[in-house]
């Protein structure tokens, strides 16, 4: 019998095996590959993303992974905060001044006066709620963040606002995956707070790009990974509990006294038949939006006007944010080396109306866009293009949230639960809840060793 087996190989899984790599485990992962919504490769000096790309810094649970795994990353150099809509481009100065330096009728420049005012007063607000109080748990702080306006959605909150206007805030909020009749208000206000309040939050970057851990963490586990292993039901007995899974074809069980269930919300309400009825109740009702990403590889030789800029957001197009994944180099560099990396990014509606095409056609409508935004020469640079689809790509707050985290946060069986869709800050929460989870384990653990019940001791450090 293992110590642990832990299930899903996101970061919440593989930061929970890495915190438990002393003791007897096995990680089963349903995909080839490890990293779950973690995608990057490498070419060259270059590396193409598909996913996560920018990381909690000091002092969070992803810095003390990033820093016992011996992983580099580093505050991305260029913008966060650029725009490009109605043809113009802004990569520089106050946000506030956006509305009035790009072109769009009367009505929608008051109407986004008005509304930045109504938005910037609750994001003062939200400040407070996220702020950890000294000696607070940090179960309740989350909590207080989900209830935050967290009983009408973003669109009620701001109202109908007339096109330019909508379309100016629409990026910031629909990044969540949600649109914004379907996302609280309070969580709209929070992505107006982490994107606002740039440099705090989410703004790392991993160099040799984000697989650069999760790879990391899975060469030093070794052959406790199992790939392609679908886990389709999990069962407590009196003292352990059962996992069934499916690898080439054949159904096989593995027993562990616990089990670290970091699989997506949508799966753990599926496998976890034996959880408390209120658990996977909640489980059931947490939501995903969609994502469709895609990474291009270019080659041109000259400094272009985007280079010093990291995110773009690109209101009215068929992505929402432009992404320049070569800002980390750049920002290292002397001269400017040719070639770049470049990401796309479509949550939400505009998600849905990718999903229904083909890869080639994504590519294509993707680069005539770049092509308008980022400059016309851009589609002839691209040597290389993939588009990746996220049909769950992140959990989102929808009104009523709050109400089912009591139930999610509460232990008790022997299938302890990690990942993003415990808390509202993606990979942060996703590694926090994989090393809870990992630390709850070896707490029992010892305990049943205390009580003579577990005969194996953590293996030698190493
Ligand atoms: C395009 C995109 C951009 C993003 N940008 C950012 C960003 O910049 N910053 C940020 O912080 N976050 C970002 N996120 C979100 C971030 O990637 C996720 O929050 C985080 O990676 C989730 O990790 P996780 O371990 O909870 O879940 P996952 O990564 O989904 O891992 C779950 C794993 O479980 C496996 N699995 C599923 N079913 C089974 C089964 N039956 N048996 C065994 N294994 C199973 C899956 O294959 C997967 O590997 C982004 C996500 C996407 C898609």
């Amino acid at each position: 019998m293992k110590d642990v087996v832990v299930v899903g190989g996101g970061l919440a899984g593989l930061a929970a095996a890495w915190r438990l790599r002393h003791w007897d485990t096995v990680l089963l992962e349903s995909g080839s590959r490890l990293g779950g919504r973690i995608r990057s490769e490498r070419r060259g000096r270059y590396w193409l993303n598909w996913g996560g790309h920018v990381f909690a810094g000091q002092g969070s649970s992803t810095d003390v992974l990033l820093t016992e795994a011996g992983i580099t990353a580093a505050q991305v150099p260029g913008s966060l905060a650029g725009l490009a809509m109605n043809g113009k481009l802004l990569l520089k100065g106050r946000i506030e001044t956006y509305p009035f330096r790009i072109p769009m009728p009367l009505s929608s420049r008051v109407a986004l006066v008005k509304t930045g005012i109504k938005v910037g007063g609750q994001v003062l607000r939200y400040a407070n709620i996220v702020r950890q109080r000294p000696g607070e748990d940090p179960a309740v702080r989350q909590q207080r963040v989900y209830d935050f306006e967290n009983g009408r959605s973003f669109r009620d909150f701001v109202g109908d606002l007339p096109g330019d206007a909508e379309a100016l805030f629409r990026p910031t909020v629909t990044r969540s995956a949600a649109d914004p009749d379907e996302i609280s208000a309070g969580a709209g206000i929070g992505y107006f707070s982490l994107v606002w309040n740039m440099g705090q939050g989410l703004s790392r970057g991993i160099v040799g790009g984000p697989s650069t851990l999760t790879e990391g963490i899975a060469t030093v586990l070794g052959d406790r990974v199992r790939l392609d292993t679908e886990v389709v039901e999990i069962v407590h007995k009196q003292r352990s509990v059962v996992v069934r899974y499916r690898q080439n074809g054949m159904d096989r069980e593995v027993e562990g006294r616990y089990v670290v269930l970091a699989t997506p919300a949508t799966v753990s309400h599926r496998v976890a038949v034996d959880l408390p009825q209120d658990i996977r109740e909640a489980l059931g009702k947490i939501v995903y939006g969609p994502y469709v990403s895609a990474a291009f590889l270019t080659d041109e030789s000259t400094p272009q006007p985007w280079d010093d800029a990291y995110a773009i957001a690109t209101p009215k197009r068929s992505f929402n944010i432009a992404l320049n994944q070569a800002s980390l180099l750049r920002g290292s560099e002397q001269v400017r080396q040719p070639g770049s990396s470049i990401m796309t990014f479509s949550p939400a509606g505009l998600a849905r109306t990718l999903l229904e095409k083909s890869d080639e056609e994504i590519l294509r409508i993707y680069t005539d866009d770049l092509d308008q935004v980022l400059g016309s020469g851009f589609g002839g640079s691209v040597v290389e293009s993939q588009v990746q689809r996220w049909e769950t790509g992140a959990p989102y707050c929808f009104p009523g949230r709050g109400a089912l985290q009591p139930a999610l946060m509460r232990r008790g069986s022997r299938v302890l639960l990690a990942g993003d869709y415990l808390g509202t800050l993606y990979t942060e929460t996703a590694i926090q809840t994989g090393f809870s989870a990992a630390q709850e384990a070896v707490s029992l653990l010892a305990t049943e060793r205390q009580q003579g019940r577990v005969r194996s001791l953590p293996l030698a450090a190493g």
